[in-house]
């Protein structure tokens, strides 16, 4: 708790403790016959609930009138000021009995309500604020034989630094050596540690448990995971739900529009029908305290707030409410292929030279030619062929989206990719009858041979699948670049409704359009959510609903593209990310419909003269409070 938490805590304690002597003396002493008459003993109680009424409420009365001054008059603030100073002033009308310990008790619970909610939201922030606990302060740099601490910022890509079993790995890199087990759960929500050896990568904000390792540094610091994870979360808040933005618009017309009613309901009645005004004045105060908005004002934003941050510990970023809200209504889900559904490791299968050159030529020339690629094929042939590249040789590389590489090697034209770049320069290639993605390669204008490599599933993939159409999902898809036979097997062992081949990426682009239509053609709620790794998914993951790229692998522009990013690349997330999507929104409607019921309930009985003031304090304070308890749920959703 913080101190000023704490300090309003300490004074609604006084405050309350006060009131419970004003109210004890107002009922078991006999006032009337000590101070000698009805009128002197009403006022002397009139002083003693306003003792605990000020010390609880000074501060609302102040707000309230600095807020008139400012132009903002209607807030609730004012609500309160005007409801609980009205139950002091029925002190006026002799005939309606004292209403002082209401006034004084709807102040003090108001702003027990208050402390609660300061509370709430103050451990919603600080359970992100644990999260964000992952910003490491230093990173251990070796300095003639001893370890000091620089900050992390300072660190350079290709920069040595050292990690001791216990600490957090400060920026993404790459091993060097030693080997260790790495705990990622404050990353991907994987209780299960990850062991990490020599060439392994690594991302800043997991913790190292128990070995040493030298880690050579390939990102800056506020390009490392852990960097972009804080920044993701805090801008967050900034992007409203729908729901939460209905929300803040209602409560600015709805405050003046109550005040308004409740003003009638108190002068109606007496100024033409000849009603006794005491009574009509006390239903516009009871009228006023009931309406109060703050149920929803802030349990709403605390649900996703709050969702947000829950999310985040299962290894989803979520980055503003409005996504959340988009997700739980996803009913199609369109996924790319490679690196998404399969795990963009290649294996080179075959190798088929053509007539002049060797296995090795080709594979070398291929290799030569992807090795300034981040494209999974790219790393992948890099790795088969396992030798050092020297990257004297090569010239004007350029990576044709969803085709393959050119480049210069040697001096000499080399291109490496698919059928369709070979088309295009002209190259006449040999089909292969293996079944597996096909990389074709040429040099100076001349066929070379082609290289078949496969990739496997993801082994997951299959059960986020099933586990979205457990959900309710009802189209699953899929799109790739590659080969039309690759993708049938693949499409087939996953069991996805349809998929589409050989696309490039603006044909993913249009055909995501396309579902997009078909989407809003069948239910006007239903969202689409594409899913990609990112090396060049990012005009479709700009284009969909909702854009869920894969955080671990995936390229930085997809993750700046996207809406949710998963941290662990695992596809079974999306299902769970629907799943809690949807009870967090579960939770906002239910405190929606619970606020505004008993609120439109304790008013209409307010109205026709059934409620008290105490029933006002419940249908208010008590209303909010059970909102937030509800809203808190979704920090600890788990799918
Ligand atoms: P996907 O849609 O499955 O994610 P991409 O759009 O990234 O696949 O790539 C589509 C196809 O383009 C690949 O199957 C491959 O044939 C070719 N290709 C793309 N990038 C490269 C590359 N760097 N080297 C060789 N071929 C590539
Ligand atoms: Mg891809």
């Amino acid at each position: 708790m913080s101190k000023k938490l704490k300090r309003t805590r300490n004074r609604i304690v006084v405050a309350l403790a006060l009131f419970a002597v004003a109210y004890l003396v107002s009922h078991l002493c006999p006032l009337e016959e000590w101070l000698g008459g009805r009128a002197a003993a009403i006022w002397c109680e009139f002083g003693l609930f306003l003792i605990p009424y000020l010390i609880a409420g000074y501060d609302v009365l102040a707000k309230a009138v600095r807020n008139i001054g400012r132009g903002q008059i209607f807030d609730e603030n004012l609500l309160m000021a005007i409801a609980t100073l009205g139950a002091f002033a029925l002190v006026l009308f002799p005939d309606a009995g004292p209403h002082m310990a209401e006034g004084a008790a709807v102040m003090l619970f108001y702003q027990v309500g208050e402390l609660f909610q300061s509370y709430a939201v103050g451990k919603s922030r600080k359970s992100i604020a644990d999260m964000m606990d992952i910003a490491p302060d230093f990173a251990n740099v070796e300095r003639d034989g001893v370890l000091v601490q620089i900050d992390p910022y300072e660190i350079a890509i290709g920069d040595e630094i050292v990690v001791i079993a216990g600490e957090r790995v400060p920026l993404d890199g790459i091993v060097i050596s030693g080997e260790s087990q790495l705990d990622t759960s404050a990353l991907t929500g994987e209780p299960i540690p990850r062991d990490v050896v020599e060439g392994d990568d690594v991302i800043s904000g997991c913790v190292n448990m128990t070995g040493k390792l030298v880690v050579r540094v390939t990102k800056p610091f506020e390009q490392s995971t852990v960097s972009r994870i804080l920044e993701l979360v805090e801008n967050a808040a900034d992007k409203k739900a729908v729901t939460e933005n209905f929300i803040t618009r209602f409560a600015r017309y709805y405050t003046p529009v109550v005040v308004g009613v409740a003003v009638l309901l108190a002068v109606i009645a007496p100024l033409f029908f000849g009603q006794s005004w005491s009574d009509w004045i006390q239903r516009g105060l009871i009228f006023l305290v009931v309406s109060c908005p703050c149920a929803l004002v802030i349990s709403i934003p605390l649900s996703f707030f709050g969702g947000i941050g829950g999310m985040s510990k299962l290894g989803i970023l979520v980055k503003g409410s409005n996504y959340l809200e988009a997700l739980a209504d996803v009913n199609t889900v369109v996924f790319d292929k490679t690196g998404t559904l399969t795990d963009g490791s290649f294996n080179v299968i075959d190798v088929h030279p053509a007539e002049g050159f060797d296995e090795q030529r080709v594979l070398s020339l291929a290799a030569h030619a992807e090795s300034y690629s981040n494209h999974p094929i790219a790393i992948s042939v890099e790795r088969a062929y396992g030798k050092s590249i020297d990257s004297e040789q090569i010239e004007d590389v350029r990576e044709e989206s969803g085709q393959g590489i050119r480049a210069m090697i040697d001096g000499r034209a080399v291109l490496v990719g698919n059928s369709r770049l070979m088309e295009d320069h002209g190259i006449a290639f040999k089909e292969c009858k293996l079944i597996g993605t096909i990389l074709h390669v040429s040099y100076d204008g001349a066929y070379a041979g082609h290289i078949v490599i496969a990739d496997v599933l993801k082994p997951d993939s299959i059960d986020a699948i099933a586990s979205l159409k457990g959900v309710g999902v009802k189209k699953a898809i899929m799109l790739t670049g590659d080969r039309d036979d690759v993708a049938a097997i693949v499409a087939k062992q996953l069991g996805v409704d349809s998929y589409r081949a050989q696309l490039m990426p603006q044909d993913k682009v249009a055909e995501v359009e396309e579902l997009l239509e078909e989407e809003r053609a069948r239910s006007k709620k239903g969202k689409l959510a594409f899913v990609g790794d990112g090396i060049n998914d990012a005009p479709v993951l700009m284009r969909a609903d909702v854009g869920i790229a894969m955080g671990a692998m995936g390229s930085d522009a997809a993750i700046e593209a996207a809406d949710v990013v998963l941290m662990d690349d695992k596809p079974s997330n999306i299902a769970k990310a629907i799943r809690v999507a949807r009870s967090i929104m579960r939770i906002v409607w239910q405190n929606i419909i619970f606020a505004i019921g008993i609120k439109l309930l304790v008013l209409g009985l307010a109205a026709v003269g059934l409620a008290n003031m105490w029933l006002a304090v419940f249908a208010d304070v008590g209303v909010a409070i059970l909102a937030i308890l509800n809203a808190m749920r979704c920090m600890r959703l788990k799918g």
